[in-house]
């Protein structure tokens, strides 16, 4: 492929703080030759690619050394960008650190902008757009499991699956074309109804799969955010105290994304907990009361998940009832307090499995945590071999490629004409290509090509 840049580029890869030692990193055509020109040791333009050499930076001007170095030298194409990149190891002091990167700049080198390395990676072909993505996922990950993740995208897992996944479209599409091609085939009821929908529809609900375990990937990442509802003094307040004394939680002030404030954070089981309107529970005992059965219906609509707590040794009255109404159809737990008390509650009403603890005793705590883990995971509680799409882009166009197949397959429907329905399933192709960042017609032209030779 051919290169698209000119300019050889330098960035401090392990960012501007004192460590250890710093990279300072450059790549492009100029970068060993850039390298060596501040470099006293061995002639980094002779030595073999993939080796590092012993030696000094030196002032490119007054040629007084600056530090003592090791460099790796890397000649294209088998790099991180295809272009050669050299890395400089030097002292991890700031001051050192930016002098050397100085002086690489004056010898030539064009300052990096961020993310260019991989940007440089992705435009010469050597990644596609979701393992660039999944390079800055790792950066940001703040858990193991959003490691995890961004590792199922550096692997190429999640490339692959779309891949398929338009190979299945371009199937599709070739069944069209040769009908289209074809006039013999001209039966476009047939040609719908056995032909596209079956496949459109097994495509489509391939999509709806990845994008429910999409969901489980933003919670892993980002954590849940789960309220904590139920009448006055079923332990709403206790439980929480509960949560949150298990060790685990930090207690702080972090604003939401929305205008709310979510008051505590609490792992479990590698997910976090984001527990919303702590505060508000705090404050008073009596949050449907006083806050207003409202802000019980605020508090469910900013939740992933619901804890509905009921106290099992009063019976159950209207309150709960209505509480419990509002939160059917929402991911939600009940949870049945103060079990160390004679039982009263007639739980028969409730359809769900009970969690039953005792907020006050400490008891059936990690039965809730595991609950919660299975809530959200499934039945295995844990991260399973499926593909987790979590990078926000990627799953934005995931549902625009659901968008078209609907249409599509609502088109099959309504006996419309093959070529409206064309377009939709080739709307859903660019769709899909944009997630591995191909997203030409070209490509699509030519892969039909390449499917099938008409002899034409
Ligand atoms: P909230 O109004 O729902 O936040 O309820 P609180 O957490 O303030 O608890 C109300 C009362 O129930 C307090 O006196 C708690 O000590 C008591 N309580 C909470 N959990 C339990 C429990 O598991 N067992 C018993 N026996 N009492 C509990």
């Amino acid at each position: 492929m051919k290169k698209r840049y000119e300019e050889t580029i330098v960035g401090i890869a392990t960012g501007f703080s004192k460590g250890a030692i710093s990279i300072i990193r450059l790549s492009g055509d100029e970068a060993i030759k850039i390298a060596n020109s501040v470099f006293k040791g061995k002639n980094l333009e002779k030595v073999e690619s993939h080796t590092v050499s012993y030696g000094h930076i030196i002032d490119y001007k007054t040629r007084e050394p600056i530090d003592e170095v090791l460099v790796s030298v890397f000649k294209e194409p088998r790099t991180y960008t295809k272009e050669n990149v050299v890395e400089i190891n030097c002292h991890g002091g700031v001051f050192v650190t930016n002098q050397i990167y100085e002086n690489l700049l004056i010898a030539g080198a064009k300052p990096a902008e961020p993310g260019e390395f991989t940007k440089r990676a992705f435009l010469n072909g050597r990644i596609d757009l979701t393992k660039a993505e999944a390079v800055m996922d790792i950066i940001d990950a703040e858990n193991k499991n959003a490691v995890k993740l961004a590792n199922a995208g550096l692997s190429g897992k999640i490339a692959n699956t779309i891949r398929s996944l338009r190979q299945d479209v371009v199937n599709i599409l070739a069944v069209i074309s040769v009908n289209i091609d074809y006039p013999e085939y001209d039966d476009v009821e047939e040609l719908t109804n056995t032909e596209l929908l079956p496949k459109l529809i097994e495509i489509k609900q391939f999509i709806e799969n990845l994008l429910e375990n999409s969901k489980s990937a933003k919670y892993l990442k980002e954590g849940i955010n789960v309220a904590i509802i139920g009448k006055p003094n079923v332990g709403k307040s206790s439980l929480l105290n509960l949560l949150l004394g298990e060790s685990r939680a930090i207690v702080t002030d972090i604003p939401g994304t929305t205008r709310d404030i979510i008051e505590a954070k609490v792992n479990i089981n590698n997910i976090t907990l984001n527990l919303l309107d702590t505060a508000g529970i705090r404050s008073t005992t009596d949050i449907v009361e006083q806050i207003g059965v409202e802000k019980a219906k605020e508090s469910i609509n900013k939740a992933d998940l619901v804890l509905m707590v009921i106290d099992t040794s009063q019976v159950l009255d209207s309150e709960d009832l209505s509480l419990y109404n509002m939160v059917e159809g929402k991911p939600h737990i009940l949870i049945g307090n103060k079990s160390d008390l004679t039982k009263k509650a007639d739980l028969s009403l409730y359809n769900n499995e009970i969690v039953y603890i005792s907020a006050l005793k400490n008891e059936g705590l990690s039965n809730l945590e595991n609950k919660i883990t299975e809530v959200v995971f499934g039945e295995k509680g844990t991260i399973q071999d499926a593909t987790y799409i979590s990078n926000a882009r990627q799953v934005a166009k995931l549902n625009d490629a659901l968008n078209a197949l609907n249409e599509a397959i609502a088109k099959c429907y309504e006996q419309e004409y093959v070529d409206i329905i064309d377009i939709h399933i080739r709307e859903a192709y660019l769709a899909l290509g944009e997630i591995i960042g191909d997203g030409s017609i070209d490509s699509l032209i030519d892969e039909l090509f390449s499917k099938f030779c008409l002899g034409k």
